[in-house]
């Protein structure tokens, strides 16, 4: 914590230009200038409801006249097809649907409010995505409150507002050119719940540190990064270079945390007994979506530590089958692996644990952690919130030789 407390004396909130090394120059921004957030809710739909309390203004690519569309207040279906979309009994012409809510809320998709406006992207003949089109800030505002737990500290919500700004503007401006979203509502990205999960404090924490995130670089060439962060270090953190093989960089590398976060469940977890033909069943799923030579693996017999990171964390795996194969796997691929595919049997926290290779089970021992303990440890943050750290100094320890940024 000495490190910490060093910082703490020098207030570093600078004014810079938001750039990232892989600029997208689409990025939009809404009228205040906040920088929008494409996040894709739902994909390749055959049908959905919408609702809607107040008319809103709907218009077509193929017809891009805004009008306002008097939707009832109960669901109706909307589908599409060669002939373009069907609003309940309404025909619109085909291309992208834009609905344009005239109040935040007032338009409600499958049940659910989002703020922004809603796109509806054809994907096949008649299957479409449902993208929400949200400015930063609103965004947040249940992002901070679904990552979180609900008793937590003030301040290790704003913490968890920094790093998630930070790591959707990174998102939104190193988007794949052609795709016309920027985020999952879900754990893949970040875990977005719309309007009825917004609370009080989360609104705070999103309020409270609007348009500030994490860069880093030399004085004046500093760089938003895609600030990751993860439920539970479990003591020992990894690299994004070791979980998903991003190029090295000093505030995603390792860090130890020793015990500030043993108050989560899953600092340590196990022993985990899976059955071997069970294990060798879900690697080969993964495998195959992923078109890896681990689909055609025979019955695995093995799985040993192959590598650890400078701290001991073990960020790399070896998987044997009963042909002798071998198969290198990360500590993150290793962990996606075994819990694919994995219906209601157990599944693995993290990638932080040893093994005991069994005759017909592998043990899963010496668990720690919860997520892929790359960037801000959640629980952590809590630990230092609790401890009396604010936000700007969490954030900072997280992601060690950053500074924070009024982005607008
Ligand atoms: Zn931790």
């Amino acid at each position: 914590m000495a490190r910490l407390i060093l910082r703490a004396l020098f207030p570093l909130l600078l004014l810079v230009p938001l750039a990232c090394s892989r600029e997208n120059p689409a990025i939009l921004s809404n009228a205040a200038g906040v920088p929008l957030v494409r996040v894709r809710l739902l994909q390749s739909q055959e049908s959905v409801t919408v609702a809607a309390s107040q008319p809103p203004t709907v218009r077509t690519s193929a017809d891009n006249t805004p009008r306002p569309l008097q939707f009832p207040n109960s669901p109706v279906s909307v589908t599409f097809g060669p002939g373009g979309w069907r609003i309940g009994s309404l025909t619109l012409s085909p291309g992208v649907l834009t609905i344009q809510p005239a109040a935040d809320g007032s338009v409600v998709v499958n049940g659910q409010r989002y703020r922004g406006q809603y796109r509806f992207v054809p994907v096949t003949a008649n299957r479409f995505d449902v993208i929400n089109d949200v400015d930063v800030e609103s965004y947040l505002m249940s992002v901070v409150s679904k990552e979180m737990l609900r008793l937590w500290d003030a301040e290790s919500y704003k913490a968890q507002a920094i790093a998630a700004r930070t790591y959707a503007l990174y998102e939104a401006r190193t988007t794949p050119a052609g795709r016309g979203w920027d985020v999952y509502d879900d754990e893949r990205s970040q875990v977005y719940g719309g309007i009825g999960a917004e609370t009080d404090k989360s609104i705070n924490a999103v309020q409270s540190t609007r348009g500030i995130v994490l860069a880093y670089g030399p004085a004046g060439q500093e760089r938003i990064f895609k600030a990751y962060f993860s439920s539970c270090c479990g003591g020992i953190g990894q690299s994004a270079y070791d979980a998903f093989g991003d190029p090295w960089s000093e505030p995603l590398s390792e860090q130890n945390h020793g015990t500030l976060c043993s108050a989560s469940p899953a600092f340590n977890w196990g022993p985990l007994a899976i059955a071997k033909d069970e294990l060798t069943r879900r690697i080969r799923s993964w495998g195959e979506r992923k078109n890896r030579a681990e689909k055609d693996m025979a019955l695995l017999t093995s799985i040993e530590i192959q590598a650890r990171n400078r701290l001991g964390r073990p960020v790399r795996f070896l998987l044997t089958d009963i042909r002798g194969a071998r198969y290198s796997l990360s500590g993150e691929e290793t962990r996606t692996a075994i819990n694919s595919n994995a219906g209601n049997g157990p599944v693995l926290y993290s990638s932080f644990f040893r093994t005991i290779n069994d005759a017909a089970a592998i043990r899963f021992v010496d668990g720690h952690g919860r997520g892929h303990g790359v960037g801000m440890c959640q629980w952590c943050a809590q630990a230092m919130a609790e401890r009396g750290y604010k936000a700007n100094q969490i954030v900072l320890w997280s992601y060690p030789r950053s500074k924070l940024v009024k982005a607008y």
